[in-house]
C-alpha cells in the first residue's frame, strides 16, 4: 500500500503537477494516504491559510489539511486563491495559518532547542572538533543532535530527586 495518494485516494499520476491553465491549480495534488493520516497529528489540523504577500485566504480540502498537521514538511509550497498561482512555505515561505501569526513552516532548530529546556545562551551553531578546531554545524546538524538530546530540567530533577534519597540514608 502506497505511504502518498492524490487528494481523492486514487494513486498519484506522473502528471499531477500539470497546471490547469484555467484555474492555475495543479492536475492533482499529493497527500499522505488515509492510512498514514489516522496514525495521527503532530500539529492542530487548520484548514485555511493566508498569502502575506496578497493577504488573501485559501482553504485547503481535509486530506491536504491532515497531511499538514501529519508531516509539516510535506510541501515545499502551496496554492493561492488570491493570485491563481503557487508560492513557498518554509522558513523563507509567504504563508501564515489564517488567524494566527504561525507561519507555515518548521520551528527553527533554535524553537526546538528551547522546547527542549536548553538555555538561549546553549551554544548550537557550532562544535570543536578534535583537534580543537571550530567545526561549523548545518541547520540539519542542530536539528539532529537536539533530537539525540536529553531534557536538561528532566536529567537535573532526576540527579535532584537522587541525591535527596542518599542524603535521607546518610542521615538515617
Ligand atoms: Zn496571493
Amino acid at each position: 500500500m502506497s505511504r502518498t495518494t492524490l487528494t481523492d485516494g486514487s494513486p498519484v499520476t506522473d502528471d499531477h503537477r500539470d497546471i490547469d491553465p484555467a484555474t492555475g491549480m495543479q492536475k492533482g495534488y499529493v497527500v499522505l494516504s488515509a492510512e498514514e493520516r489516522a496514525k495521527g497529528f503532530v500539529r492542530p489540523v487548520r484548514r485555511s491559510y493566508v498569502h502575506s504577500t496578497c493577504g488573501g485566504v485559501t482553504t485547503m480540502g481535509q486530506a491536504l489539511a491532515e497531511t499538514y498537521a501529519r508531516e509539516p514538511t510535506f510541501y515545499s509550497g502551496t496554492f493561492c486563491a488570491c493570485c491563481g498561482a503557487h508560492f513557498p512555505v518554509g522558513a523563507d515561505g509567504e504563508f501564515v495559518w489564517d488567524g494566527t501569526d504561525i507561519g507555515m513552516r518548521m520551528l527553527t532548530p533554535r524553537e526546538r532547542f528551547s522546547a527542549q529546556g536548553f538555555p538561549t545562551s546553549y551554544v548550537i551553531d557550532h562544535g570543536i572538533d578534535a583537534d580543537g578546531r571550530r567545526l561549523d554545524l548545518s541547520l540539519d546538524a542542530q536539528g539532529r543532535m537536539c533530537g539525540n538530546s536529553v531534557c536538561p530540567p528532566l536529567a537535573e530533577a532526576l540527579v535532584r530527586a537522587n541525591v535527596a534519597v542518599e542524603q535521607r540514608a546518610e542521615a538515617a
